[in-house]
């Protein structure tokens, strides 16, 4: 009972500013971590900030990302909570798994983001169905809405975020009790989004790797044209893109000693199609 909660992982040193398109939620979690960050303004207006949000929308679209970059904004310890930490197949468990996590977090003196991915396979609404399996179910549900609304009256420094890719799934008490205040819609992203999701993972890779006279990228870039090909792809495909492309230069750097020229427009286009064709 008294073995200390896992240390909080780092945020990785994700930022609101390397997200790709979604340009209202970034400036709604901008507003969240203003409320955390200057409680007396809140209180001087007596507004109540939000703890609980609830993120839905198919995998690879940056919620997970999100709620890293929300963490860091807000300067908040970053504590990912695993489904498979939470379920257990024995009666009881699951609900007792609930109750030890809440409890930790009753006590997180310093402000903490606690997501729950997958939040859906923790609590499915089973229906009204009488059976055993679908009564466990619900009772996971209620204890954590239980937890989840003690946490918020007793410990202003928790926010808590639950991310499903099945939101029709979730127990829909749980998600009209008002714990859950925040609900963002995470599409997968448009054509410019997708531009700007490519343009700003080059920023990024090109800021951590081009140095002396190597150059990573080709200037004369068409971002546009990337987002134009990359349809009906997520910023995962488009990382996975970029590890493709990054990969098979490094293999001609090692055949070639390093005469390897800059990534071109071509072979991006290329992998994108590629990666179209395999999923
Ligand atoms: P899942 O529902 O499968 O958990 P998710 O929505 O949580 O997926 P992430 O894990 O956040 O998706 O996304 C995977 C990776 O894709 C991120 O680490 C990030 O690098 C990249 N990514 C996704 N969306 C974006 C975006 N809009 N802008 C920049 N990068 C993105």
């Amino acid at each position: 009972e008294a073995t200390p909660p896992p240390a909080p992982v780092t945020t990785q040193g994700v930022t609101l500013d390397m997200v790709g398109g979604l340009t209202a939620i970034v400036a709604e979690l901008r507003q969240i971590a203003v409320s955390f960050r200057h409680p007396e303004a809140m209180a001087r207006w007596g507004a109540r900030r939000p703890q609980g949000i609830l993120m839905y929308g198919p995998p690879g679209t940056g919620k997970t990302m999100l709620s890293r970059a929300l963490a860091n904004e807000i300067g908040a310890d970053f504590r990912e909570i695993r489904t498979p930490e939470i379920l257990d197949k024995w009666l009881g468990g699951s609900e007792r798994n609930i109750k030890q996590i809440f409890r930790d977090a009753r006590r997180y003196r310093v402000p903490t983001l606690m997501l729950f991915d997958e939040f859906d396979s923790i609590v499915s609404y089973a229906g009204a169905g009488g059976d055993a399996a679908s009564q466990a179910l619900n009772a996971v549900a209620g204890i954590f809405k239980q937890e989840m609304n003690d946490l918020i009256e007793e410990n202003p420094n928790v926010i808590v975020v639950a991310t499903t890719n099945f939101p029709h799934r979730v127990d829909e008490s749980l998600i009209r009790s008002g714990r859950f205040d925040v609900k963002l819609s995470v599409p997968k992203p448009d054509e410019a989004s997708r531009a700007e999701i490519f343009r700003k993972m080059i920023e990024g890779l090109v800021a951590a790797h081009e140095r002396g006279g190597f150059r990573m990228f080709a200037d004369d870039l068409d971002l546009a044209a990337l987002g134009v090909a990359s349809t009906g792809m997520t910023g995962a495909d488009i990382k996975e893109v970029l590890r493709r492309v990054q990969m098979t230069k490094a293999m001609q750097d090692a055949r070639t000693g390093g005469l390897v020229e800059p990534i071109s427009q071509e072979e991006l286009i290329a992998e994108v199609r590629n990666l179209r064709g395999s999923v």
